[in-house]
């Protein structure tokens, strides 16, 4: 038997179900919202609560993406559709929440202000529990990359879980930025979940020409006009552009299904490329492994508050 020098960490759920509502962002339609617990083993499930029967749910995984254009938007077998998941992805992430039943009453989860921070509050509202069932992580193994005109992504091995990104938009207020950070060691609620989304005033009049970002407004997103930011409030970050496409990312990302361990860097990419990476690192059974993740709280120092796997880590 391999010694297992630290404690393995609990997967966690909601310790009670709590609920908002609001408009969602490309359908413009008032939807409500609830977050339940849900038994351990069992993932982040959405559930249509104005459909019944297996039509009602979609699991969130990478294997049941349907479109990634605007948005990640989720589907199922029967059709049933649930958009805008991204952001509410990214704060369960954020929170540790392995398993919770997210019920909604339409195709889109409510934009609320565009970013995560309302969804962490929604959390922190309900709190946590830790379950019956020890936490796994996925193991990058080896690089696995993806290159699409002049994009690219990439998601290599390493411990904790950290995110690199770089934009460049060109001559405008938003122009390049870049930002690295290890989530792995906390850090989503200050650094990322308020990150909101963000549009030019151009194409938000497209859009909405053409039936799309019907919800979208100042209360939403950041607006764009050139060098200018139409909202009187201004930025949450100076670089909260950058840091809104991380927040995009690691939401994304955690479709895998649990907590990557590894590193990844992403240059001018967007839902596409993060649904294909996944695609492509599922496609290789040598570039990744499940790992039982140990309890920050044993282990020892620069591990401390990252995704340590059980006896890895115990040589250094
Ligand atoms: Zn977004």
């Amino acid at each position: 038997m391999p010694s297992r020098p630290y404690k393995p960490a609990a997967q966690k759920t909601l310790k009670t179900a709590i609920g908002c509502s609001g408009i969602g962002l490309h359908t413009g339609a008032r939807v409500s919202m609830t977050l339940r617990p849900a038994a351990p083993g069992s993932g982040i499930v959405f559930q249509r609560s104005d459909l019944s029967g297996d039509a009602a749910l979609v699991p969130a995984t990478w294997r049941h993406v349907v479109d990634t254009r605007l948005c990640t938007a989720l589907g199922n077998a029967q059709g049933t559709r649930i958009g805008t998941i991204e952001h509410l992805m990214a704060a369960l992430y954020g929170c540790g929440i392995d398993n919770a039943v997210v019920e909604i009453d339409g195709p889109e989860v409510p934009v609320m202000d565009g970013s995560a921070a309302p969804f962490v509050f929604l959390i922190e509202c309900a709190g946590t529990v830790e379950q019956a069932a020890i936490r796994q992580g996925i193991e990058i193994c080896r690089e696995i990359s993806v290159v699409e005109d002049d994009s690219y992504m990439s998601i290599s091995p390493g411990s904790g879980f950290s995110v690199g990104f770089e934009i460049d938009f060109g001559d405008n207020a938003i122009s390049r930025q870049s930002c690295e950070l290890d989530l792995g060691r906390g850090g989503f609620k200050a650094d990322l979940s308020r990150a909101r989304t963000f549009g030019f005033v151009q194409d938000i009049d497209r859009l909405q020409a053409a039936g799309l970002a019907r919800g979208g407004s100042l209360d939403n997103a950041v607006v764009i006009s050139g060098n200018r930011i139409l909202n009187d409030e201004g930025l949450r970050y100076d670089d909260e552009f950058v840091r809104h496409k991380m927040l995009d990312c690691v939401g994304d990302l955690y479709l895998a299904g649990a907590p990557l361990i590894g590193q990844v860097t992403a240059v001018r990419s967007g839902h596409r490329h993060n649904h294909s990476l996944l695609s492509a690192l599922f496609a290789d059974p040598t570039a990744y492994r499940y790992v039982d993740l140990a309890d920050s709280a044993t282990l020892p120092g620069r591990l401390a508050s990252g995704y340590g796997a059980l006896g890895l880590g115990a040589a250094d």
